[in-house]
Formats: C-alpha cells, sequence, structure tokens
C-alpha cells in the first residue's frame, strides 16, 4: 500500500463514504490525534476497495472548538 499516493477527501458531518461507489467506508488507521488529523478510510464494498485519507476540514475543527 503506498501511503504517498492516497487521495485527501475532507470530512464532513455524515458518515465517510467511498467517493466513488458511495458505499460505507472503515478507518483503517487512526491518525486523528496526530497533527495531521486524518484517518486512513477503506471502502467496504469488496469490488472497490479505495483507499483514501479523510482529513478534517478547518471549518468542522472549529465547528467542534478543536482549534
Ligand atoms: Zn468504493
Amino acid at each position: 500500500m503506498e501511503i504517498k499516493a492516497l487521495e485527501i477527501f475532507l470530512m464532513n458531518d455524515q458518515p465517510f463514504t467511498c467517493p466513488y461507489c458511495g458505499a460505507r467506508c472503515e478507518t483503517l488507521a487512526d491518525f486523528y490525534h496526530t497533527n495531521s488529523k486524518r484517518f486512513v478510510q477503506q471502502c467496504l464494498n469488496p469490488d472497490c476497495r479505495f483507499i483514501c485519507y479523510e482529513e478534517e476540514d478547518e471549518y468542522y475543527l472549529k465547528l467542534w472548538k478543536v482549534i
């Protein structure tokens, strides 16, 4: 798995879904408590298995009073 090649998608207030097929995703890795504020998400659709980063939008960080 080539982590550096992963695309980044911004988090929103809905559960993260695959940007290609719309299926639910599971969190493979949690970097939320690091400076990057990212999750690695993998699509649960067995025909897709798309992997990407989910990254928190600054708007929501402020909304949730994280920053
Ligand atoms: Zn998918």
